[in-house]
């Protein structure tokens, strides 16, 4: 008998290994008791039982029947463990020990998977066994759950929100600092998500973001983390990636390529394919101590880096990237002012023709900054793209330069020069970027002819479509477009006949390397060739030397700009430059 009941609750304890016959009597001693139990607690309407010392039912109320659907004759003198096999799990046993030894009641919440039901329990013990109060807690229950859903939890892709990655990621942070183990944490952000959304709609970017989320949860183990910040934001939480760095860099590495190809795949969005492509930002944590907040950031940052480096790629953090970062945030918040403080000024460098006539210039932006003196476009345009400044920043160089057109149609020896103005993809991405030039080119009174608009490739990436469209009716202006950069991007050549432009600029890059590298000779060779065959005009920048200007010269290039014949000046200098340059 003892072997038994050792064998159904194999982790009772002392106070409930009692001896078998102690048991019996206490049970056959409770039999009056619950008698006269039964009749003075028949009217209440709170569902009540008692258990003897072994977990035997010796009474059992209407309310109790109601809620544990089971009759008071089928369950008297049966034991709790065997009717409700959630009742001898180990949180139930130890509360009925703890009341025991405590002598005090105790209150706990179990699940009765047996009924469907999550039961508040009551246990007051008595020196012959327990009074057990039940009481239905499941709609609670529910509303707690879909509460702590709602908070915890992303409404469109049901992944984890913010919330509950910044609690996960503190554990783990922890977990793996006492493992003396590395995690790794995933900033993802997709490329051009914005682009979509604007094009075809939300409910299509929502789909997306399904996908999305389905595809990062397939990607990885069940006990890692996939959360969404928001927007287009995922995060992946890693953890258990060994003992040492550089094994768990190149298992982040492992994952990082396999989510970069799995959301690369092309998408259904409800009957149309989709392609997408995603940056991501890669920092790892272990035996050192890290903050959760340093550690979002550093992914931020590291993600960040990939959006700079071209996207659908993904890079590590590392010491080096944030002290860049760090001087980058100085600068930016110095440019949020350099505007109304009158610290950008256009610098102007001349464009020749074969003869070395000067035919025009292109507008190039400096930032005269107070403590650090000029400070050249590569080191802010890109922080001003990301930023959004580039918007008031090149709608500003915009107004310089057709104002400095306006001046020049006055004069007859300069009435014949064009300008050219670098504009941004984010700029010219703008749904008013062609109405606004309308105004300005109005407002100044300039000639539409005389003004080019350079180009970067990157606006070819995507959205082709309503590129050509605004490139087309800034063409019908008279507006001139030339592509910048030409040969370093990705554009599709098969585009570039759709395109109407004016001109192709080949990339400084080639142009360098023109009489020594021979593919660099082949490439120049080839964009002019290319050029001529579409009927665009073709210039080089950057040309530095004699020998340069002769070999793309000989080549059939139209156009020249580079120090060769004049490096960028402020306007005052250039004034004096064309006095001294008129044949
Ligand atoms: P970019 O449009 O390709 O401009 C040509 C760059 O080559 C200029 O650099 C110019 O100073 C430099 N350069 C000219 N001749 C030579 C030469 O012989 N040798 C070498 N090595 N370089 C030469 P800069 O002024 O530093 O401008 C860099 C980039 O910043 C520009 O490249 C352009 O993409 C961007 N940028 C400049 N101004 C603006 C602007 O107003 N708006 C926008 N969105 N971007 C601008
Ligand atoms: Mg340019
Ligand atoms: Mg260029």
């Amino acid at each position: 008998m003892k072997a038994r009941m050792k064998k159904v609750y194999p982790q009772t304890s002392t106070a409930f290994a009692q001896d078998d016959r102690q048991a019996a009597s206490v049970s056959t001693d409770l039999l009056p008791l619950a008698m006269r139990l039964s009749t003075t607690l028949a009217s209440i309407s709170e569902a009540f039982a008692t258990l003897d010392l072994t977990g035997g039912f010796t009474y059992f109320n209407k309310e109790s029947e109601r809620l544990l659907q089971r009759s008071a004759p089928e369950l008297l003198g049966k034991k709790i463990w065997l009717e409700f096999g959630e009742a001898v799990s180990a949180s139930v046993q130890s509360k009925l020990e703890q009341a025991l030894t405590t002598k005090h009641h105790v209150e706990f919440e179990e699940f009765f998977v047996s009924i469907g039901k999550w039961l508040e329990m009551r246990v007051h013990p008595f020196e012959e066994g327990f009074a057990v109060y039940f009481r239905d807690i499941s709609a609670r229950k529910v509303a707690e759950e879909k509460i702590h859903h709602l908070a915890f939890y992303d409404i469109l892709t049901e992944l984890p929100n913010r919330q509950l990655l910044l609690e996960r990621l503190e554990r783990a942070v922890n977990d793996m600092q006492i493992a003396q183990q590395f995690g790794a944490l995933m900033f993802i952000d997709l490329d051009n998500f914005k682009t979509l959304n604007d094009t075809f709609g939300h409910l299509k970017g929502d789909v997306l973001l399904q996908q999305v989320a389905e595809r990062l949860t397939a990607c990885v183990r069940q006990e890692d983390t996939v959360a969404r910040l928001g927007g287009d934001e995922f995060v992946v939480l890693i953890q258990g990636l060994g003992l040492q760095s550089q094994v768990a860099l190149s298992k982040a590495q492992v994952i990082a390529s396999k989510v970069l190809s799995v959301l690369g795949e092309p998408y259904d969005l409800a009957g149309f394919e989709h392609h997408s492509t995603c940056s991501i930002g890669v920092t790892t944590f272990g035996a050192q101590p890290s903050s959760v907040s340093d550690l979002l950031k550093q992914a931020d940052l590291a993600m960040y880096q990939s959006k700079s480096l071209g996207r659908n790629m993904a890079c590590f953090f590392d010491p080096h990237m944030q002290t860049v970062a760090s001087a980058n945030a100085a600068l930016n918040a110095d440019l949020r002012t350099a505007l109304q403080n009158h610290e950008l000024v256009v610098y102007y460098q001349p464009q020749f023709d074969r003869a070395r006539r000067m035919v025009g210039v292109e507008a190039l932006l400096r930032w005269q900054h107070p403590q650090r003196g000029m400070v050249n476009p590569s080191d802010f345009i890109p922080a001003a793209e990301e930023t959004g400044l580039i918007l008031p920043i090149g709608q500003w160089v915009l107004e310089q330069a057709c104002q400095q057109l306006a001046a020049w149609s006055l004069r007859p020896e300069t009435a014949h020069l064009s300008i050219a103005v670098n504009v941004s993809s984010r700029q010219f991405r703008q749904p008013d970027f062609v109405d606004s030039v309308v105004a300005v080119i109005q407002n100044c009174g300039c000639r539409a002819d005389r003004l080019k608009i350079e180009l970067t490739e990157s606006l070819l990436a995507n959205n082709m479509e309503s590129t050509i469209a605004k490139m087309n009716a800034l063409k019908a202006m008279c507006v001139s477009l030339a592509l910048d950069d030409f040969g370093m991007g990705y554009s599709s050549l098969s585009y570039l006949h759709r395109l109407p432009l004016t001109q192709l600029k080949i990339d400084k890059s080639f142009v360098a390397d023109v009489c020594t590298t021979p593919n660099a000779a082949a490439i120049s060779h080839a964009i002019i060739v290319m050029a001529q065959s579409l009927g665009l005009e073709v210039i080089a920048e950057g040309v530095e030397t004699e020998a340069q200007w002769r070999f793309l010269a000989d080549q059939g290039c139209g156009y020249f700009q580079g120090y060769l014949l004049c490096t960028p000046l402020p306007l005052v200098g250039l004034e004096s430059f064309m006095r001294s340059h008129k044949e």
